[in-house]
């Protein structure tokens, strides 16, 4: 069976997701040790365990040492099957990363699936749900793999309560890698400010900030509507659409940090990426891997894309992919940026 070390790395719950994710997408049983040995609270929580039943239900896994707090895993998938499905983390845990985790298995699955996923929606060290549909979602069409998610209502740290439906069609025939270098001509840039449940002050000042640190006029600065019974909550969203790709930038409120704090780094963060001549953002760099190994394999054809940052999910993440697909992912500088290409080994 497959070791592989969870606190190489960056260390963090992506290396258990993706090898969930890749485990059921190729047949090949793993055990994981020192299950986010890099967190200040190691092993399994609440919203891990989610995903390691989520995968042990699509694929009618073999599991030992799925409980909270483990810090060991065994997986050994059965044959995953599309259908309809529920999924509820149960606390404010983020049930983004619940669909990522079973995403690739239920596309390559003959058959469309429904996954009805509950639980946190807009969480901070997670993708929020707005960058999975304007920005993951669309990358993923194009790769072949027809995917439509609808949000049924927001769900914040710490009260959760979130829902999205995603209907995910088998791909396994459609499935094409394409390279990504370019993010061609700026076509669209706008903000929405979540802020149920608080003082419209607060969203006023954020997108007063953001507006005027980055030159935009008022309509590009959205006040979203969100019900007031779905907060309390904050989130400043900022999205750039090119041409071929959308990048979204995502930046939590808290107590004791000011609007105009939020809206700062919001506004940091996107001139970063305008500066660079990398296509995909440093989320969607770490995230884009994994789906387009899975074509690069299928197809036996060689792919790349270019970002702005290669972080240490990245990297951590390129690693666990190389483990179960026979795929090798390097790495080159390109101008300001970085270039990723991905080959059949
Ligand atoms: P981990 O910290 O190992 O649980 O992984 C967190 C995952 O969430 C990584 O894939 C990150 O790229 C992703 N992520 C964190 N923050 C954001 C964000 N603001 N937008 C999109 N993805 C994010």
């Amino acid at each position: 069976m497959m070791e592989i070390d969870g606190s190489q790395g960056e260390g963090g719950g992506q290396i258990l997701r993706s090898a969930l994710a890749l485990s059921m997408c190729t047949g090949q049983a793993f055990k994981l040790t020192r299950i986010r040995a890099g967190r200040a609270k190691p092993g399994l929580m609440r919203q891990h365990l989610t995903c390691v039943n989520a995968a042990a239900e699509i694929s009618g896994a073999q599991v030992d040492g799925a409980e909270l707090n483990s810090q060991s895993l065994q997986f050994t998938p059965g044959v995953v099957r599309a259908g309809s499905y529920a999924f509820n983390v149960a606390s404010a845990g983020s049930c983004t990363l619940v669909f990522q985790t079973i995403w690739p298995a239920l596309m390559l699955a003959a058959g469309e699936s429904r996954v009805q996923l509950k639980g946190g929606t807009h969480n901070p060290m997670a993708p929020p749900f707005h960058f999975l549909e304007r920005s993951y979602a669309p990358l993923l069409r194009r790769l072949g793999a027809p995917v439509q998610l609808a949000l049924q209502r927001h769900g914040f740290y710490p009260a959760g309560g979130g829902e999205f439906e995603a209907v995910i069609g088998g791909a396994s025939e459609t499935l094409m890698p394409f390279d990504l270098n370019e993010r061609g001509g700026l076509l669209e840039q706008y903000a929405d400010c979540l802020a149920p449940a608080l003082p419209s002050s607060i969203a006023r000042r954020e997108l007063n900030k953001l507006g005027a640190m980055m030159g935009w006029q008022p309509e590009q600065l959205r006040n979203a509507g969100v019900r007031q019974n779905e907060g309390p909550g904050n989130a400043l969203l900022g999205t750039l659409v090119h041409e071929h790709v959308t990048e979204v930038f995502t930046e939590f409120g808290e107590k004791g940090v000011t609007a105009e704090a939020v809206a700062t780094q919001l506004a940091r963060d996107m001139r970063k990426y305008k500066l660079s001549q990398g296509a995909l953002g440093p989320h969607l760099a770490d995230q884009w891997a994994l789906p387009l190994a899975l074509a690069v394999h299928l197809r036996q054809q060689p792919a790349s894309y270019s970002c702005t940052e290669l972080t240490p999910h990245a990297l951590s993440n390129f690693e666990v992919i190389q483990h179960f697909l026979p795929v090798s992912i390097r790495t080159e500088p390109l101008g300001n940026a970085h270039q990723v290409l991905l080959t059949p080994a």
